[in-house]
């Protein structure tokens, strides 16, 4: 059965509305999603990485959505 994932676009959202972990602003100045590796869907069922760089504080993230777009981890 073959898992609906959301779009990148969607993805690049999800990832946009989330605050930064250090600081909790919602300013970043360099967003990217891509696509997960085969091991991290088959080990953490992460279908898309966003990495990010806060745009206030400077801290760089990353964060793993699931084919649903739930946060699967951030760091
Ligand atoms: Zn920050």
């Amino acid at each position: 059965m073959a898992v609906r994932i959301i779009t990148e676009e969607r993805a690049e959202r999800i990832a946009r509305s989330i605050a930064c972990s250090h600081c909790l602003e919602y300013s970043f100045k360099k967003l990217r999603v891509r696509r997960a590796p085969e091991s991290h869907k088959a080990e953490l069922k992460t279908a898309w990485i966003a990495t990010r760089t806060c745009g206030v504080c400077g801290h760089e993230q990353e964060i793993g959505l699931d084919p649903h777009g739930e946060v699967i981890y951030g760091s």
